[in-house]
């Protein structure tokens, strides 16, 4: 048994049986995966029905666990999105540019007995084809063979010694629809092997103890260094290497041999009580995310969606903190570029890096303060992770997301309970952010160290989730109704804004292409109109909406409608009301 010194550094055992209860603690005694997992499935199952996700669902079906722990959703759904994205574009890997790709390319981070093996069964199950897994040790493979046949899992083991009927019996049960094929580095150097697995379709390789590539461990083993080239010969796209070892260099070489320098590092710390979340509701986010940035302490990350929006954010950054504050960064950069900029925030005590998902690869900078979300990621996983890339040193940080109605209509758009909604549920959550993340994640209860809306509830103050600007301006209207025109009243309002933000700022930052998506986020959410006829081109209030909302608010108050029109409305109402509260009761039930 490892050591638990020697478990990776910044990794708190305290914190862990904190967050994860003190069965996780006896759970870290254990000697292995297997004890791990005994242990889970053995706990009694809640009652509780929920709708699961595909991973949740499969991993109950064939393990019986009750729930996976965050960082092992975090792993699966890194595997089954890269899988997806494969499935749409099969040149999606290609692309070493794209920012999504290195999810696909992960190095998990775990200590021993966190139940890794979860994070690679699982996605087996639903991946379309066999899941191969290198193990080190003989001892291992069969411990894990020995598992799937108790669980009814196809299997096969390729190791040295095997006689040729063996091995056909082997090929046979793959092109049967094996599910999971276990090896060991060893028995494929010979090219035969490899050249034939490359034609049974295989769909993800999982790497176990990926720390054996590096020479300088106790633990080197010299086969490891070919599964690089045995990862490329074999044409699979989706890897994942488990390690319980963190130091830099050991990492990096892991990296360099699996992935060429290209991966993703995904750490088990997904929840960690010294980060404060909050939404900030503004309708220019930029200009929002570079008060955050005036007014937080630094360094800071701004995550943005794009690689242009890096760089623009960078610029409005750089008016205001100058040349060398600033620095941007995304995986269209050069290697020696994102090198310099790397090296340029992990020495900064001030500097606020602009960056796409694709920062974080091997980074592990101890002292950002500072998470700001210009745009929400995809997922609530990711953002999890993102803002996780704080506060690595225990100290207490900050994440702020900012949200305007754009984003409320792009998650809107998303199917209905798919994770791509779930961004806007954790914004328009009335309890507690953290227990929001922890409930979709992995159903643990926490006390919430630090989030906008326990603060707020502590202050007895209403969070009312309304943007400064767009209020501001749709107040500023309702006083002016039909003077301006649109682009007269971007630039009145830009004036205001700078006006009443010098303080903060100390110089005029405000533009009309800012005030300008104000208003169009107003017009588009029905609350302001531009006029046609008489008043051609004036903005005004939208009449129409306001009086709806107001006759509709006042029978909520009256609870009593009596117009048949107007019941029928109200009622439609109401039913996507109760369903939206509904599926907000079944979320905050559901323990996995
Ligand atoms: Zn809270």
């Amino acid at each position: 048994m490892e050591n638990k010194n020697s478990r990776y550094a910044d990794f708190s055992e305290i914190r862990y049986a904190e967050e994860f209860g003190s069965d996780f603690q006896t759970v870290l005694d254990a000697e292995n995966d297997a004890e791990f997992e005994r242990r889970v499935l053995m706990s009694e199952a809640d009652e509780i029905e929920t709708e699961d996700d595909d991973a949740t669902a499969a991993a109950k079906k064939a393990f019986g666990v009750r729930f996976l722990f965050p960082w092992q959703r975090l792993v699966v759904s890194n595997i089954l999105d890269a899988s997806k994205n494969i499935e749409a574009d099969s040149s999606f890997f290609d692309n070493l540019d794209d920012d999504e790709f290195c999810r696909g390319r992960q190095i998990v981070l775990l200590p021993t007995g966190a139940g890794k093996s979860m994070c690679f069964l699982v996605p087996s199950l639903i991946l379309k084809g066999p899941t191969l897994v290198f193990y080190p040790l003989l001892a291992l493979m069969a411990d894990q063979k020995r598992r799937m046949d108790e669980g009814g899992i196809s299997c096969v083991v390729f190791k040295g010694g095997q006689s040729f009927e063996e091995r056909e019996e082997n090929f046979r049960k793959i092109s049967e629809g094996a599910k999971v094929i276990l090896a060991n580095p060893e028995v494929l150097q010979g090219g035969a092997l490899v050249e034939r697995l490359s034609k049974c379709g295989i769909a993800h390789i999982a790497i176990d103890e990926a720390h054996c590539v590096s020479e300088w461990g106790d633990s080197f083993r010299p086969a490891y260094l070919s599964l690089g080239e045995i990862i490329r010969k074999l044409n699979v796209k989706i890897v994942t290497a488990f390690t319980a070892t963190a130091s830099p260099p050991v990492l990096n070489r892991v990296g360099e041999i699996l992935f060429g320098g290209h991966y993703h590092l995904l750490k088990s710390d997904s929840d960690r009580a010294n980060i404060h979340y909050s939404v900030l509701h503004a309708y220019a986010k930029e200009k929002a995310a570079l008060e955050c940035a005036v007014r937080m302490r630094k360094p800071m990350i701004i995550f943005c969606a794009t690689r242009p929006r890096t760089e623009n954010m960078a610029r409005i950054l750089v008016e205001v903190f100058g040349v060398e504050k600033v620095r941007f960064y995304h995986a269209g950069m050069t290697k020696e570029e994102k090198l310099a900029v790397e090296k340029w925030f992990f020495d900064s005590d001030d500097g606020i890096l602009t960056a796409t998902c694709a920062y974080g690869m091997g980074m592990d900078k101890g002292n950002i303060y500072s998470v700001v979300h210009l745009d929400a990621p995809s997922h609530l996983e990711n953002f999890i992770q993102e803002a996780g890339r704080a506060g690595r040193k225990g100290d207490d940080v900050r994440s702020v997301l900012i949200w305007n109605h754009a984003d409320m209509n792009r998650y809107e758009k998303a199917p209905p309970e798919s994770r791509e909604r779930v961004m806007g549920d954790f914004v328009l959550e009335k309890n507690c952010r953290r227990q929001f993340m922890l409930d979709y994640l992995g159903g643990e209860k926490t006390v919430c160290s630090g989030c906008d809306l326990c603060d707020a509830r502590k202050d007895g103050r209403n969070v009312e989730g309304k943007a400064w600007d767009a209020e501001f301006a749709h107040r500023f209207v309702k006083r002016n109704r039909r003077v301006l025109d649109r682009s007269a009243l971007s630039s009145e309002l830009s004036e205001l804004f700078n006006e009443m933000k010098l303080g903060v700022f100390g110089m005029n930052v405000w533009e009309d292409s800012d005030t300008a998506s104000v208003l169009s986020q107003l017009v588009s959410e029905r609350r302001v109109k531009i006029c046609s006829g008489l008043w051609r081109g004036k903005v005004d209030i939208d009449e129409k909406n306001a009086i709806g909302r107001k006759i509709l608010s006042a029978a909520f108050v009256e609870g009593r409608i009596r117009n048949p029109l107007l019941r029928f409305f109200h009622l439609l109402h109401s039913i996507r009301r109760v369903s939206r509260r509904l599926q907000e009761a079944v979320r905050n039930a559901s323990v996995f």
